[in-house]
Order: structure tokens, then C-alpha cells, then sequence
């Protein structure tokens, strides 16, 4: 077996591909001071430093923490309460990270937990982070109406457009997606294609992400074929995290899942809420659990007391400067849980126990 298809083998092709396509859009905008930040933060990580020198270089930012739609495993969508005023990031906000970290930061998520183009300014921030020479991501059901928003988000400058689709006939997208319309979703994408065709040009690139769930599985094909058909760029199928209607077997019609075990976002990511809350990673809801709220001292949020305590969990050396009975929101993380050196620790400390970070089954 080759190194390549070995690759192949550990790294599921769907993720490899998206990987490579957004490795390739984004070096327009890294610039040399972008790159040394970035070695100086890997550097850091690599060596499980907890107080930091470098600054992040990837912005997560929820642009709205409401959504259209009912997706049942999603918090949003459950409608469970984070604790934060339900609303819309001001702009002057993300001008102000622009302002203190921009020159390093090579590309912005504008999404985690809501739908981003409910925003009524979402291409305005687009451009804003796009003149500030900013990579630009979008995740969206797309169930929006009228052309004209997203003539303008293209026109923005948007890189990299995330479609969640997750079936290819009304009847199975509404199982998870409720209240969504699959038709709305699909005649929206294939505006952005044709937009794109008619600027001649590649941008957005647009990954179609079809959750996979036992209800959904046998249409993923026709939903791979579909997107192909309209011109998508990337199809992926993934398995849903969490719930029990995802546990599907390995290699069903699915990418196989990646184990991830260790906290890269601790090290390289701000993750920003819609009232300024920065929390601890993008898989963090509650507002209980944030690091601190946003100023333009960046290293006083990064290194922030919790922020500290965070990275050290993850470094054997500083096991000792732990309190016994130390509350952290990352003891609930499962990332916590699964590192050995903290096996023993975790055990004898009452406080850390294993939960669902968005409060899920
Ligand atoms: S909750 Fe887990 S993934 Fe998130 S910052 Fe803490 S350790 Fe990292």
C-alpha cells in the first residue's frame, strides 16, 4: 500500500477533499506575518504551552444564535436556552476583532450555532472581513427567499459556501430538517452556481454536507448525484454526532468518523458569540461556560485564567498545579476524559463528569 492510499485509507475522501479545497482558496490571503503567526501558534501547541504568544488564526464567529429551521439535535433547533438574549452580532463588534487581530487571522467561520443568513448585514461582514483580507466561510440550510441576498454575499466576496442538506426527497429532508424546504435549498444553490458560472469565476466553492442518520441513509446517493447535477463542488456524507439515529456501521454510505484526541481550538481559535461571549471552542453553547467576553486584549483573553487552566489540562507536566477540586467547563468534555495522564485526576475529582457540551442526550 502507497503512502497516498494509505492516506486515503485513515482520512475519509470527502474530507480530504474539502481539506485540499480549502487549503488551496485560502493562500491568496496569507501574507508573511499571517504564516509566522501561524508557526509560532503550532509551535506553541505542539509543545503544550499554556500561556500564549501568538495570536489566533482562525475567527469562529456565531453571526445569529436563531435559526428558521427545527433540526431536533441541534440546540437551536431544540430550542434549549443557552443563557444569552437570543439576537444578531453588531457588526462594530467584528470590526473591532478586525482591528485587533485581523492581520493574523486567515479565515472566519461565520457560523456555529444559528442560521447566518437571518443576519440582515451578513454581506456586509462578509466584505468587511473579505477587504481585511480574511478567508470567509458560510454554513447555511438555505432556506431563504428572493435572489437577492445572495447575489450580494457572492458579491461580498464569500470563499467557501456550506449547503446542510440531508436527503434528496421532501418526505426524508423534513425528518430531520423540519420545517425546512428541500426545494427552496436546492433552486438557491443552483443560484449561486449560476451566479458564479456568470462572473466566471470559483467563487464560493460549495460543499454540499449531508448529515447521515438511519432515516436518510439510502438517499445519499441520489443526493451525491443531485449535487453533481447542479454543479456543487464537493459532496460530503457524514455522520451526525450524538444521537442514537446516527449510529450507523463504518463505511455505510458515510465517511468514517475521525477520532480527534486533543483540543487544537484551545490553541488557535477565538470563538466569538452574538453578545460578545468568547467561549472555549466551538462545541461549547451555554453562556455559563465562556472563557470571558471579547475586548481587543487579545492576550487577556487568551490567557485568561480559565483559558490557562484549559491548555494545562492537556500538558502532562502541569498535572500537578491542578486543584483537586478545580471547576472548569472542559472537565465535561470528552476530549478531557479520553487523555491518560488525567485518568487518575479525573477520578478523584468530584467535579468532573463526563456531559453532552450542548446539554444533548
Ligand atoms: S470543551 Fe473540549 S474541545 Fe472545547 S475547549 Fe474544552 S477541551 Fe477543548
Amino acid at each position: 500500500m502507497t503512502a497516498i492510499t494509505k492516506a486515503k485509507h485513515l482520512i475519509p475522501a470527502g474530507l480530504i477533499h474539502r481539506a485540499a479545497a480549502l487549503a488551496l482558496t485560502s493562500v491568496p490571503y496569507i501574507t508573511p506575518t499571517k504564516l509566522l503567526n501561524l508557526v509560532r501558534c503550532e509551535a506553541e501547541k505542539l509543545r503544550r504551552i499554556a500561556r500564549l504568544r501568538s495570536f489566533p488564526y482562525v475567527a469562529i464567529i456565531d453571526v445569529t444564535n436563531t435559526c428558521n429551521l427545527r433540526c431536533p439535535y441541534c440546540p437551536t433547533g431544540a430550542r434549549r436556552d443557552s443563557g444569552r438574549k437570543k439576537g444578531m452580532i453588531e457588526p462594530e463588534t467584528i470590526k473591532q476583532l478586525i482591528d485587533g487581530v485581523g492581520k493574523y487571522i486567515i479565515s472566519a467561520n461565520l457560523f456555529n450555532w444559528g442560521e447566518p443568513l437571518l443576519h440582515p448585514q451578513i454581506a456586509a461582514i462578509v466584505r468587511m472581513l473579505h477587504e481585511a483580507r480574511i478567508f470567509t466561510v458560510i454554513s447555511t440550510n438555505l432556506n431563504i427567499a428572493g435572489s437577492n441576498l445572495l447575489n450580494r454575499l457572492c458579491g461580498a466576496g464569500l470563499d467557501y459556501l456550506v449547503v446542510s442538506v440531508s436527503g434528496a426527497s421532501q418526505e426524508v429532508y423534513q425528518q430531520y430538517h423540519r420545517q425546512g424546504r428541500l426545494d427552496l435549498a436546492i433552486k438557491n444553490t443552483r443560484l449561486i452556481v449560476e451566479n458564479r458560472r456568470g462572473k466566471n469565476g470559483r467563487r464560493p466553492v460549495i460543499e454540499w454536507k449531508y448529515l447521515v442518520f438511519r432515516h436518510n441513509l439510502h438517499e445519499v446517493e441520489a443526493a451525491r448525484n443531485m449535487a453533481k447535477d447542479i454543479g456543487v463542488d464537493i459532496f460530503r456524507a457524514v455522520r451526525a454526532g450524538g444521537a442514537d439515529e446516527s449510529e450507523i456501521k463504518d463505511g455505510q454510505a458515510s465517511e468514517r468518523k475521525l477520532r480527534v484526541r486533543f483540543c487544537h481550538q484551545l490553541w488557535h481559535a477565538i470563538v466569538l458569540n452574538v453578545d460578545a461571549g468568547i467561549a472555549p471552542c466551538c462545541f461549547m453553547f451555554y453562556k455559563k461556560d465562556d472563557f470571558n467576553n471579547f475586548s481587543q486584549d487579545i492576550f487577556a483573553i487568551r490567557n485568561s485564567e480559565r483559558g490557562l487552566t484549559a491548555r494545562n489540562l492537556f500538558n502532562p507536566s502541569n498535572i500537578n498545579s491542578l486543584p483537586p477540586d478545580l471547576q472548569h467547563p472542559c472537565l465535561k468534555c470528552g476530549l478531557v476524559h479520553e487523555q491518560p495522564h488525567l485518568h487518575d485526576y479525573l477520578k478523584s475529582n468530584p467535579n468532573a463528569r463526563r456531559e453532552h457540551r450542548t446539554g444533548g442526550a
